[in-house]
């Protein structure tokens, strides 16, 4: 096994996004140094970074120069093109393996491989061209979800259908894009583990949480999940299941659907920190992004363990900022509120600016403290900064 990168040395990140930046604050807790590579500049993880390299993913010169000026390169972007990630890996280690990204870019890939290792996901079929429209939608029925197969998330590229006549339309606005049909799951809970495997294979996982969707963005998380202890091993389990099966190192989220008689379907994958998993900042002894950090170096993970009795997370999205900024300053007299901004210039609606995360007794007190912090920051406290671009 390869010896561990030690602080003192650099991470690549390919991606700008405020998975990055919550990636590279705890890194450099650790005291490592952080290049980020991003097509943009002043991104959310650049300026966090030791170094912001901005190029585009396709410019593979400048993709060489940067995995050989690091000692690992890791991700917080999933639509990092195959190719940057192959250049990459011929000049560093790239932690968790490109051709996981690979499989996860795509959803029939993800779904084939889940099957092939015996994990649950929902019947699907494959459509190429309107000529498979009507095996698909014989084959699977309906309601159905309509998903593109590759560059779908936070239900981007994605419609319920009722019919055959809906499906037909809805496809077609895709504009001929490779489509998967889902069987629509009728769901009671949506729940999602991070877990994260060691270069020597030692898998730490979280507890499952509780994920609340709103327009299919993630809304809010609860943590501890409300969920039979059955439940909560099978989740675990599955998690498990799926880092060892596709020889994961590093982070990864598996979200699932809870369904009525307590069995769990795969929804998607996700190889790296996920949204849901910010809880982990401020309610487990290692976040999920040191577990990151931990991994993608070859240290030993950290633990898991929760701090604290319950705790809820609120998304912040662009719409907040509608009436001008938010009131912050109202939303931190809670003492127990935890703010977390990711300093994206711009709000737009859907667009993930922040989020806080609030402890407490109970989840339903969590949620409410979190729900009443993030109202109390809707009102306008300065001068509109609202742009529509
Ligand atoms: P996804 O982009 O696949 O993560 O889907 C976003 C959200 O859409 C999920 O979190 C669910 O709330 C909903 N969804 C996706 N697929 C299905 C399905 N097959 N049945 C029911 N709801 C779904």
């Amino acid at each position: 096994m390869s010896a561990p990168i030690l602080p003192g040395a650099t991470i690549g990140v390919l991606g700008g996004g405020q998975l990055g930046r919550m990636f590279s604050l705890a890194a450099r807790n650790l005291g490592y140094h952080v290049n980020v590579f991003a097509p943009e500049d002043d991104t959310p993880a650049g300026q966090i970074a030791y170094r912001e390299v901005r190029a585009p993913y396709g410019d593979l010169d400048a993709v060489q120069r940067f995995a050989e000026g690091v000692e690992v390169v890791t991700f917080e972007f999933e639509n990092v093109p195959t190719e940057t990630v192959e250049v990459a890996e011929r000049f560093a280690p790239v932690r968790p393996a490109g051709a996981l990204l690979h499989m996860t870019q795509n959803r029939v890939r993800e779904k084939t491989g889940l099957l092939r290792h015996g994990l649950p996901v929902s019947p699907f079929a494959v459509i190429r061209s309107p000529a498979d429209l009507e095996s698909a939608a014989a084959q699977i029925g309906f309601p159905a979800v309509l998903k593109t197969a590759a560059w779908g998330y936070d239900g981007k590229g994605q419609r319920r259908v009722d019919d055959a006549a809906a499906l037909r339309a809805a496809y077609m606005r895709l504009g001929g894009a490779r489509a998967v049909l889902e069987r629509f799951v009728p769901f009671v809970g949506e729940l999602s583990v991070v877990g994260a495997r060691g270069l020597d294979g030692a898998v730490a996982l979280y507890e499952p949480v509780w994920n609340e969707h709103r327009d299919h963005i993630l809304d809010i998380t609860l943590c501890p999940a409300p969920i039979a202890d059955a439940v909560r091993s099978d989740a675990l389990e599955l998690a498990r299941t799926v880092l060892e099966a596709f020889d994961v190192v590093g982070v990864l989220c598996v979200e699932l659907f809870l369904l009525e008689d307590g069995s769990l379907i795969v929804n998607e994958l996700a190889p790296r920190p996920h949204n849901s998993g910010h809880v982990t900042i401020d309610a487990h002894v290692c976040s999920q992004f040191e577990q990151q950090v931990r991994a993608v170096c070859g240290l030993p993970l950290g633990s898991t363990a929760r701090r604290v009795r319950a705790a809820a997370m609120a998304n912040l999205l662009g719409d907040l900022w509608r009436e001008g900024d938010p009131c912050f300053a109202d939303a931190l007299k809670d003492p127990g509120v935890r703010l977390h901004l990711y300093a994206k210039s711009g709000p737009r609606p859907g667009r993930k600016m922040g989020h806080l995360t609030v402890a407490g007794q109970t989840i339903e007190e969590a949620r409410e403290r979190a729900l009443a912090a993030r109202t109390s920051a809707a009102c306008r406290c300065e001068e509109p900064s609202w742009t529509s671009s």
